[in-house]
């Protein structure tokens, strides 16, 4: 899914996330999640939880909007967006913090519940004493993000 935030409220980022976790394959679990980032310039990529049988294989909505968008092209990310039907707000796995640290570390992360209790934060304080100093070979991996 992909939307345009017009705004710099949270309001369309949170609902594209809502919106991105209807579409989870959660059938082992039933443990629906959803996220999406948004871009520098407002575009917005959503992402779900897909799960598989042999559950190691599972991707997290966090990983799947920031591929989706890596995918699409995407570069220059502004925040993201994670949400769960869960008593307190959940926060991403340490598999992808790894990957915001690669593709994303300078975002804001907001992570909120149904009952909208929200928690802002970001990767660096996800991630913190990441292993992220390693050099990088080609051009295509180079880049300002
Ligand atoms: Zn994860």
């Amino acid at each position: 899914m992909t939307m345009t935030n017009n705004r710099n409220s949270w309001d369309t980022l949170i609902a594209a996330a809502w919106q991105a976790r209807e579409h989870a394959y959660a059938p082992y679990s039933g443990f629906q999640v959803g996220a999406a980032i948004e871009t520098a310039t407002g575009t917005i990529y959503g992402g779900c939880n897909i799960e598989n049988v042999s559950y190691g294989l599972t991707n997290c909505a966090e990983r799947t909007a920031m591929f989706q968008a890596i995918a699409n092209g995407a570069k220059d990310f502004k925040r993201m967006v994670v949400c769960a039907d869960t008593p307190e707000p959940i926060a991403p796995c340490g598999a992808c913090r790894q990957v915001m640290v690669e593709l994303c570390p300078q975002i804001e992360v907001l992570l909120i519940n149904k009952s909208g209790k929200q928690i802002l934060t970001n990767v660096e304080n996800l991630m913190p004493y990441s292993f992220s100093d390693f050099p990088k070979k080609t051009e295509n991996d180079e880049g300002d993000m």
